[in-house]
């Protein structure tokens, strides 16, 4: 039994990597840590800032900032390029650890994602025993650092996961709720802005308590429709669901850029080998099977290739995977390897899948208690 929150209750978690583009930065090149890291657009022409790390946030550098405002603040911070394609790599794989952890995702930004956990009840796994697993597979798949909220309702998880960074794991009980909106300033509602926040401090709001406090109706004159919905917020009423944004998935698939470019046969088998293990774990973990093997290759003049062949039967097993992976790297790689012409990236899939648990199905809620997953 989840002692934190009542049983049936619903469990919001949402999920936001620290500093995201600044962290893979700093992951990429560890002579960047203990220096202030700005990524996004050009100082010199009119840029703006993406993301700072903590230490530039020391200096007061913040999103949407001006990067010349950013460096006249640090001059001696790092600014870099934003550099999407390893984002949205380094993001998908947090999204897929995710999946397994959740009921049902919604991601709403490449660093952010709302999930929906079992319900509370009997044999079911607390949700800081959750928080804790999900954000240790993060850290040691990834190298990232992620915040965790959780809560009855989004709103509150999203409050919970801002309030606990950096690295932060929060569980917002119901009997909590109160006491934890109550001081916090109303600009940390998703719906105030600083438009809002400027007029409600007129009204002389400035925490979530006092608005919270309000009467509906005098929001509701204010700020018409969105003023009753403000209210909502500040006393923790939001019951909107948890939307999954994709469908079970076609395929379940693992690749890898190379630091080094691959040119001999012997190594691109051991990385295929190594890949289909990798797909086939996830493959069961998902007690999904699928029917069809694709090989992917980028070269190192960023051309690709994919290849595909069925397996003789459905399967999860990392064997005739690496198998029929393995004969399409022999017959359709291996003779175009050179050292002229080598791997720069590898992947290998899994498809026409049959989700046998069903797992990722939107609103197959009632049939998994099989989420106990050990991280
Ligand atoms: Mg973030």
């Amino acid at each position: 039994m989840d002692g934190s929150h009542p049983q049936g209750i619903r469990r919001v978690m949402h999920c936001d990597l620290d500093c995201f583009f600044a962290a893979v930065e700093e992951l990429d090149d560890p002579a960047l840590r203990g220096r202030p890291v700005v990524v996004g657009g050009d100082p010199d022409r009119r840029g703006v800032v993406s993301t700072a790390n903590y230490l530039a946030r020391r200096f007061g550098i913040h999103s949407a900032m001006s990067a010349a405002r950013a460096r006249h603040l640090c001059p001696r911070a790092v600014f870099l390029h934003p550099r999407f394609e390893r984002y949205k790599t380094l993001s998908r794989h947090v999204m897929l650890i995710l999946d397994d952890y959740f009921l049902v995702r919604e991601q709403v930004s490449v660093d952010e994602a709302y999930g929906e956990l079992p319900p509370a009840g009997p044999g079911c796994r607390p949700a800081e025993e959750i928080g804790q697993a999900l954000k240790r597979r993060v850290r040691e798949e990834t190298g990232l650092v992620i915040s965790v909220g959780v809560a009855r309702a989004k709103s509150l998880a999203k409050l919970a996961s801002d309030y606990s960074k950096p690295d932060g794991l929060l569980v917002v009980k119901p009997s909590m709720e109160r006491a934890f909106l109550r001081p916090l300033p109303v600009g940390a509602l998703g719906g105030v802005g600083p438009h809002t926040r400027a007029r409600l401090a007129d009204l002389g709001i400035t925490t979530v308590g006092e608005l919270a406090a309000m009467c509906p109706r005098d929001l509701q004159a204010h700020f018409g429709k969105h003023g009753r919905w403000l209210w909502q917020l500040a006393n923790g009423e939001d019951d909107r669901p948890v939307l999954a944004d994709h469908g079970p998935p076609k395929s379940i698939s693992k690749e890898e850029t190379y630091e080094r470019d691959i040119a001999d046969v012997e190594r691109a088998s051991a990385h295929v080998r190594d890949l289909a293990e990798r797909v086939a774990a996830r493959a069961a973990a998902k007690d999904a099977t699928g029917r069809v093997v694709t090989l992917k290759v980028k070269w190192a003049d960023f051309r690709r290739m994919t290849r595909q062949q069925p397996l003789r039967a459905a399967t999860h097993a990392a064997h005739p995977i690496a198998e029929v992976a393995l004969a399409l790297l022999s017959r359709e790689v291996a003779p175009l390897l050179a050292p002229g012409h080598a791997i720069r990236l590898l992947g290998v899939g899994l498809s026409h899948l049959d989700m046998r648990a069903g797992a990722l199905r939107p609103g197959a809620i009632t049939q998994l208690p099989l989420f106990a997953l050990e991280a």
